[in-house]
This record gives structure tokens, sequence and C-alpha cells, in this order.
């Protein structure tokens, strides 16, 4: 564009800061001689435009839709606290940095940052540098958001072969053997809980600005059990002090486990309705907990359930397979949700509730997306799971999504 380079002269009349003073009856005016390009030029008008529109009282997102370019919000803002007067509208000195990027270069911006770089280091290494954030618009641009990653215990090798050797014998098992599982946990829900420091950014100009995030001095909170079926959910055991494995045995698996044999219902509450077809014949499914693995424990279940996955079968480390931790986020996400609870009774009133409320439709895609997890497991040879795309495509699975 070689119109733009071009040199255009431009006469503008600066009339000094005497304008503003009162004595002055004649204010000097001083004539002096600019030389700007189009695109500068462009720029003032854009800027003269912005600080109009922000005069109006238009939100950043409104400018930005108004004017229909790319604008950043940084741009906005420092329109915000320009002058109207030509010493503030000419065009400042610019750092060199192209704010507006090339698609090829969007996609170079995208795929570093999908090798986990950040956004300055990132600007650094292209070949025209860019601004960290310039980088970050483009990033939100291409619907990316900053997240912060999730805690979860590592993985040795001898775990990622268990790991594979298991979900590859099941993952092509059919779904009415998934169905099958009554698959179990424990979960605390602390009254303080639910809130991830990590997560909330706050978008200030001062540090000191940042709310504090108060935390109780004594972790208070409610332990629960609970299990799941594609069909429904056991009840909720509320745990209180340390549990041990006699206990467990006392005051756990008789009311999550043994009572969900006895149901009947077909219809009605999902923490009392039948959760298998055939009642007595499901597989137990428990974590790799210390007091689920002891002797005791062991034992009990090879003699008082029919089919169960005992500790020396099933790895370790399987949690992003077993559907209940993704039914424990749902929950979490509930019992915190404004109006947080504000004691332990209001927790446990909340906690109670949002179990009842869970939907069938919930617990029968959460299952069914197990063979799918089992399978993306097994593609990444043992390794995590950082994002599941696939959805069960079965009969009831599409028809739950259409509703
Ligand atoms: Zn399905």
């Amino acid at each position: 564009m070689a119109k733009k380079n071009k040199k255009m002269k431009v006469n503008l009349e600066k009339k000094t800061s005497a304008l503003h003073s009162t004595n002055e009856l004649k204010p000097e005016i001083v004539k002096k001689k600019f030389e700007l390009t189009e695109s500068e030029i462009e720029s003032i008008v854009k800027r003269v435009r912005i600080k109009q529109l922000l005069e109006c009282g238009y939100s950043y997102s409104q400018i930005s839709k108004t004017l229909d370019i790319d604008i950043s919000y940084t741009t906005i803002s420092n329109c915000k606290n320009m002058q109207w007067s030509v010493s503030s509208i000419l065009p400042k000195k610019s750092t060199g940095r192209p704010s507006i990027v090339s698609k090829e270069t969007q996609k170079k911006i995208c795929k570093m940052a999908d090798s986990f770089l950040q956004p300055k280091q990132i600007g650094l290494s292209l070949k025209t540098p860019l601004s960290k954030s310039t980088i970050r618009r483009q990033l939100l641009k291409d619907d990316r958001y900053p997240f912060v990653s999730k805690k979860t215990s590592k993985i040795d090798d001898c775990h990622y072969r268990d790991r594979y050797n298991f979900c590859n014998e099941w993952k092509d098992k059919p779904l009415q053997e998934f169905e099958k599982l009554l698959i179990t946990d424990s979960k605390i829900f602390l009254l303080d809980g639910g809130r991830n420091r990590q997560n909330k950014r706050y978008w200030l100009k001062d540090p000191e600005d940042v709310p504090n995030h108060e935390l109780l001095k004594k972790k208070v909170g409610l332990h629960v059990y609970g299990g799941m079926s594609a069909k429904g959910l056991t009840p909720l055991i509320f745990v209180e002090g340390t549990l041990n494995a006699e206990r467990y045995l006392n005051e756990v698996l008789p009311i999550m486990v043994l009572s969900i044999m006895n149901r009947r219902k077909k219809k009605g509450n999902i923490d009392e309705i039948m959760l298998f077809d055939d009642p007595k014949n499901f597989i137990f499914e428990q974590d790799h907990a210390s007091i689920h693995d002891s002797n005791i424990v062991q034992e009990w279940c090879g003699e008082n359930l029919k089919h169960f996955l005992n500790k020396k079968d099933t790895p370790a480390k399987l949690d992003d397979v077993w559907c209940i931790e993704r039914l424990w986020a749902i929950m979490t996400q509930n019992v915190y949700r404004d109006p947080r609870p504000k004691d332990l009774a209001q927790l446990k009133q909340r906690i109670e509730n949002e179990w009842s409320n869970i939907s069938q439709a919930t617990t029968l895609k959460l299952v069914h997306e197990m063979p799918l997890r089992m399978a993306e497991i097994v593609r990444k040879k043992g390794g995590r799971i950082v994002s599941l795309s696939a959805q069960c495509l079965c009969d009831r699975c599409c028809q739950a999504r259409q509703i």
C-alpha cells in the first residue's frame, strides 16, 4: 500500500494552553506544520470517534461493535483519558509493535499456546515481537481463556501400563455391562469449599486492592459417601469423625450397597428407585482408599456381593474413568451456588437437595461416557484424559441431548 506511506502535509492550528488562561484576551495562536501519514490520520479519526462514543455512555463492547473494527480494550481505555486538545489527539510515538495480526501469525500464536507457552513468551518468540496484551487478545478471539491447571496425582510408568490394560479390556464391552456398575466414592464438602482462589482473577491496577481470601482456621465440612449407576443414586451417607474399616463395614456399606438390593420401585426419587435390572446382579466399584483395600473389607465384599472389582484386578489412579468424579463436580457446582450455605446445617440441607435433584439423564450420560473415556486412555497409551470431546451416540443419550 504505497498510498498509505505517502506523507501528507496537514496544517493544523495548535492553540496553546494560553487559550485556557482567563487573563489573556487574545489567545496566542501558534501555527505549526505536521506531517501525517494516512494511517495516522485514520488513527486520529478512530480515537476521536471512540472518545465521542465514550462520552455518549457507550460500553467498550458497544464501541467495538459500532465501529466494527479490531480495537483493543487498552486503546479504548487510553481514549478515555484523552483530552480534547490537539496535543492529546495527535498520534504518540508508537512502540513499533503492531497490534493487528495476520491470520498466519494468529495460527502461530494459537499453536504456541497449545504447547503451553505463556503470552509473554509467545510475543517474544515471534519474528516481529508482539506485546503480551496483543497476544492475549488474539487468544481470546480464538475462544481461549486463562485456566489454572487441575490438581491430579502423579502417574508413574507402572500406572500407565495398568491403566492401559484395564481400559483396553473394558472399552469394547457392551453398554449393558457398564450399566451393571455401582460406582461409589466419598467426598468432603467444606463449608468454605467450592472456591478456587486461583480461578478468580481480579482485573485491577493495584495489587493492594485485591480482596483477601479468608480461610476458616479449622477446616469445617461434611464427609459423605455415595454411589451411582446408570439409572440412579444410592442414598447419601454422612460420616462423622474418623472412619476406619470397621465403621465402613457397619455404617456405610450396608446402606450404600446392601440396601439397594431391596429396591423395587421403577419410578420415583432418584435415590430410591431400582438401580439395576437385576438388583442383586451388579458390579461394585470403590476406589483404592486404604480402608477400602483393607483385608476385612475385601473379604466382606467377596462374601456378600455377587461381583466386585477387587483391589488386585483394578488399577489405582482411574479417577478420570469413574464417572462419580464428574458427579461430584456437578454437585460442587450446585452446592456452592449463590446464596452459599452459611453453616453446616445449611450445607447438609443443600447437599441432600442437590443429590436428589440429579437427573437420570445425567447418570445415564456419565455412565455411558465411561467406555469413551477408556478408549481415550487407550489412545493416549495410559496417559491422562485432557478433555473428552466424544459423546455417546446411543438412542437414549441422543434423545436426552435433544430435550
Ligand atoms: Zn448413551
